[in-house]
Protein backbone atom coordinates (compact mmCIF):
# COMPACT_ATOMS: atom_id res chain seq x y z
CA UNK A 1 0.00 0.00 0.00
CA UNK A 2 1.36 3.45 -1.16
CA UNK A 3 2.52 5.52 1.61
CA UNK A 4 -0.46 8.32 3.07
CA UNK A 5 0.35 11.93 2.53
CA UNK A 6 2.68 13.30 5.50
CA UNK A 7 1.21 14.89 8.30
CA UNK A 8 2.95 17.77 8.59
CA UNK A 9 4.52 18.68 12.51
CA UNK A 10 2.63 20.44 15.14
CA UNK A 11 4.94 23.33 16.09
CA UNK A 12 5.54 23.30 19.76
CA UNK A 13 3.78 26.21 21.09
CA UNK A 14 5.71 28.78 24.09
CA UNK A 15 4.32 28.62 27.15
CA UNK A 16 5.01 31.01 29.87
CA UNK A 17 3.97 31.32 33.42
CA UNK A 18 4.08 34.75 35.57
CA UNK A 19 4.06 35.37 39.31
CA UNK A 20 2.33 38.73 40.38
CA UNK A 21 0.91 39.05 43.58
CA UNK A 22 0.09 35.64 44.98
CA UNK A 23 1.44 33.49 47.53
CA UNK A 24 3.05 31.10 45.03
CA UNK A 25 0.23 28.63 46.02
CA UNK A 26 -0.82 28.68 42.01
CA UNK A 27 2.28 27.65 40.78
CA UNK A 28 2.51 24.74 43.37
CA UNK A 29 -0.55 23.33 42.00
CA UNK A 30 1.29 23.64 38.63
CA UNK A 31 3.81 21.45 39.79
CA UNK A 32 1.60 19.06 41.12
CA UNK A 33 0.54 18.32 37.53
CA UNK A 34 3.50 15.07 38.35
CA UNK A 35 4.26 13.08 35.77
CA UNK A 36 1.56 15.13 33.15
CA UNK A 37 4.67 17.72 32.82
CA UNK A 38 6.60 15.59 30.71
CA UNK A 39 3.09 15.04 28.57
CA UNK A 40 2.88 19.27 28.77
CA UNK A 41 6.51 19.31 27.97
CA UNK A 42 5.59 17.58 24.31
CA UNK A 43 3.77 20.11 23.26
CA UNK A 44 5.47 23.40 24.60
CA UNK A 45 8.97 25.02 25.83
CA UNK A 46 8.15 26.96 29.15
CA UNK A 47 10.00 29.66 27.95
CA UNK A 48 9.14 32.27 30.92
CA UNK A 49 9.01 31.77 34.34
CA UNK A 50 9.85 31.71 37.94
CA UNK A 51 10.86 27.89 37.31
CA UNK A 52 13.38 28.50 34.57
CA UNK A 53 15.78 31.08 34.54
CA UNK A 54 15.26 33.48 31.96
CA UNK A 55 15.03 37.32 33.12
CA UNK A 56 13.32 39.06 30.35
CA UNK A 57 9.66 38.19 29.61
CA UNK A 58 10.50 37.35 25.52
CA UNK A 59 8.15 38.66 22.20
CA UNK A 60 5.71 35.69 20.70
CA UNK A 61 4.49 33.54 23.65
CA UNK A 62 1.37 31.66 22.75
CA UNK A 63 -0.12 31.28 26.07
CA UNK A 64 0.61 32.54 29.54
CA UNK A 65 -0.93 31.60 33.20
CA UNK A 66 -0.61 34.71 35.04
CA UNK A 67 -0.35 34.16 39.37
CA UNK A 68 -1.72 37.17 41.24
CA UNK A 69 -3.34 39.84 41.54
CA UNK A 70 -1.69 43.63 39.93
CA UNK A 71 -0.79 45.60 43.18
CA UNK A 72 2.44 47.29 42.46
CA UNK A 73 3.30 49.95 40.13
CA UNK A 74 5.72 47.04 38.99
CA UNK A 75 3.27 44.50 38.66
CA UNK A 76 1.60 46.79 36.17
CA UNK A 77 4.42 47.31 33.92
CA UNK A 78 4.50 43.80 33.30
CA UNK A 79 1.15 42.73 33.04
CA UNK A 80 1.59 45.02 30.23
CA UNK A 81 4.61 43.66 29.01
CA UNK A 82 3.22 40.14 29.06
CA UNK A 83 -0.17 41.13 27.39
CA UNK A 84 1.56 42.58 24.23
CA UNK A 85 3.62 39.70 23.85
CA UNK A 86 1.15 37.08 24.51
CA UNK A 87 -1.60 35.40 22.54
CA UNK A 88 -3.77 34.01 24.78
CA UNK A 89 -3.50 35.06 28.86
CA UNK A 90 -4.67 33.22 31.23
CA UNK A 91 -5.73 34.52 34.92
CA UNK A 92 -4.37 31.77 37.20
CA UNK A 93 -6.13 31.77 40.44
CA UNK A 94 -8.60 33.37 42.42
CA UNK A 95 -5.97 36.07 43.54
CA UNK A 96 -5.55 36.53 39.53
CA UNK A 97 -9.25 36.67 39.20
CA UNK A 98 -10.79 38.32 41.84
CA UNK A 99 -7.93 39.64 43.70
CA UNK A 100 -9.36 37.09 46.76
CA UNK A 101 -6.32 37.19 48.96
CA UNK A 102 -3.91 39.65 47.91
CA UNK A 103 -6.92 42.01 47.51
CA UNK A 104 -7.94 42.06 51.49
CA UNK A 105 -6.33 45.30 52.13
CA UNK A 106 -8.10 46.92 49.64
CA UNK A 107 -10.84 48.18 52.53
CA UNK A 108 -8.42 49.10 55.01
CA UNK A 109 -5.61 51.35 52.61
CA UNK A 110 -2.34 50.92 51.46
CA UNK A 111 -0.28 53.38 54.18
CA UNK A 112 -2.08 51.30 57.28
CA UNK A 113 -1.01 48.64 55.81
CA UNK A 114 2.64 49.83 55.39
CA UNK A 115 2.23 51.44 58.92
CA UNK A 116 1.40 48.33 60.42
CA UNK A 117 4.40 45.91 59.29
CA UNK A 118 7.26 48.83 59.10
CA UNK A 119 6.17 50.77 62.13
CA UNK A 120 4.24 49.74 64.85
CA UNK A 121 5.15 45.90 64.48
CA UNK A 122 8.93 46.57 64.60
CA UNK A 123 11.39 47.36 67.81
CA UNK A 124 13.87 49.47 66.04
CA UNK A 125 12.39 52.44 64.94
CA UNK A 126 14.03 52.56 61.14
CA UNK A 127 11.63 54.41 58.56
CA UNK A 128 9.32 52.73 56.20
CA UNK A 129 11.97 51.57 53.32
CA UNK A 130 12.23 53.97 50.34
CA UNK A 131 13.76 51.35 48.05
CA UNK A 132 13.70 47.55 47.18
CA UNK A 133 10.27 47.56 48.86
CA UNK A 134 7.89 48.59 45.46
CA UNK A 135 5.92 51.34 45.44
CA UNK A 136 2.30 49.89 46.11
CA UNK A 137 -1.05 50.61 43.82
CA UNK A 138 -3.93 52.33 46.17
CA UNK A 139 -6.05 48.68 45.40
CA UNK A 140 -4.49 45.49 44.31
CA UNK A 141 -6.65 45.01 41.06
CA UNK A 142 -7.58 41.92 39.28
CA UNK A 143 -5.67 40.83 36.51
CA UNK A 144 -8.85 41.79 33.93
CA UNK A 145 -9.13 45.31 35.36
CA UNK A 146 -5.55 46.50 33.53
CA UNK A 147 -5.52 44.03 30.79
CA UNK A 148 -7.65 41.93 28.17
CA UNK A 149 -7.81 38.16 29.63
CA UNK A 150 -8.67 35.27 27.52
CA UNK A 151 -9.40 32.46 29.96
CA UNK A 152 -10.35 32.40 33.70
CA UNK A 153 -9.08 29.86 35.50
CA UNK A 154 -10.58 30.03 38.99
CA UNK A 155 -9.50 28.35 42.06
CA UNK A 156 -7.31 28.66 45.17
CA UNK A 157 -5.61 27.03 44.04
CA UNK A 158 -7.00 25.42 40.67
CA UNK A 159 -6.34 22.22 40.84
CA UNK A 160 -4.05 20.16 38.98
CA UNK A 161 -6.64 18.51 37.31
CA UNK A 162 -8.09 21.64 36.45
CA UNK A 163 -4.67 22.93 35.19
CA UNK A 164 -3.53 20.13 33.26
CA UNK A 165 -7.30 19.57 31.42
CA UNK A 166 -7.16 23.80 30.32
CA UNK A 167 -3.64 23.74 29.22
CA UNK A 168 -3.51 20.56 26.99
CA UNK A 169 -6.87 22.66 25.44
CA UNK A 170 -5.03 25.69 24.59
CA UNK A 171 -1.60 23.73 23.48
CA UNK A 172 -3.43 21.70 20.76
CA UNK A 173 -5.74 24.10 19.86
CA UNK A 174 -9.04 23.81 21.47
CA UNK A 175 -10.98 26.01 23.47
CA UNK A 176 -10.99 25.50 26.86
CA UNK A 177 -14.20 24.13 28.53
CA UNK A 178 -16.12 27.18 30.41
CA UNK A 179 -16.59 27.25 33.88
CA UNK A 180 -14.59 24.26 34.97
CA UNK A 181 -13.31 26.00 38.22
CA UNK A 182 -14.97 26.96 41.30
CA UNK A 183 -13.94 29.91 42.59
CA UNK A 184 -12.04 28.69 46.04
CA UNK A 185 -11.09 25.23 45.44
FE1 LIG B 1 -2.11 31.67 46.69
FE2 LIG B 1 -4.71 31.05 46.46
FE3 LIG B 1 -3.82 33.39 45.56
FE4 LIG B 1 -3.14 31.15 44.25
S1 LIG B 1 -5.22 31.99 44.46
S2 LIG B 1 -1.79 32.87 44.77
S3 LIG B 1 -2.96 29.70 45.99
S4 LIG B 1 -3.81 32.70 47.71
Amino acid sequence: MPPGPAVAPQPRKRLATVWLDGCSGCHMSFLDLDERLLAVAQLADLVYSPLVDVKDYPEGVDVCLVEGAVSTQDDLERIRRVRARTRTLVSFGDCAVTTNVSGMRNPIGIQAIIDRAYVENTTLGRPVPSQIVPRHLPKALPVHKVVDVDVFLPGCPPSADLIHATLVDLLTGSDPAPARGRFGL
